[in-house]
């Protein structure tokens, strides 16, 4: 009987608060409080980092709009640079059959001509 329990006495932990497990093998919660936490603190720090991004791609599209307006302009890179532009992020990419690449905001897009300039526009 020792034998067996020292064969089953690897020792688990609650996923959330850290606390030993006593019971069932499949057990990953000390009960639904700690289970709940645990999803809850795991859907919020995705949702936190959603919303960041959610944010960066709103924001590039405002930027690139209050520059397009409806049409389609050349602005400096530095532009956007100067108004927080996230260069990181884009809702999409566009290649052309010449092999252009647009980087796409929602219904806004940019290319980059050369190094200094960013021709912006509003698609369709
Ligand atoms: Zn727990």
């Amino acid at each position: 009987m020792n034998d067996m329990e020292g064969v089953a006495s690897v020792k688990r932990c609650c996923a959330f608060c850290g606390k030993e497990l006593k019971g069932r093998s499949d057990k990953r919660f000390c009960d639904d409080a700690c289970r709940n936490n645990y999803g809850y603190k795991h859907n919020k720090s995705s949702n936190i980092a959603i919303n960041r991004i959610n944010k960066s791609l709103l924001h590039n599209r405002n930027v690139l709009k209050s520059i397009a307006k409806c049409g389609k302009k050349v602005v400096k890179r530095q532009t956007l640079v100067d108004n927080d532009f996230n260069f990181d992020v884009m809702t999409g990419v566009y290649k052309t059959y010449k092999d252009q690449e647009y980087k796409m905001l929602y219904d806004y897009a940019y290319k980059c001509i050369n190094d200094d300039d960013v021709l912006v526009l509003k698609c369709c």
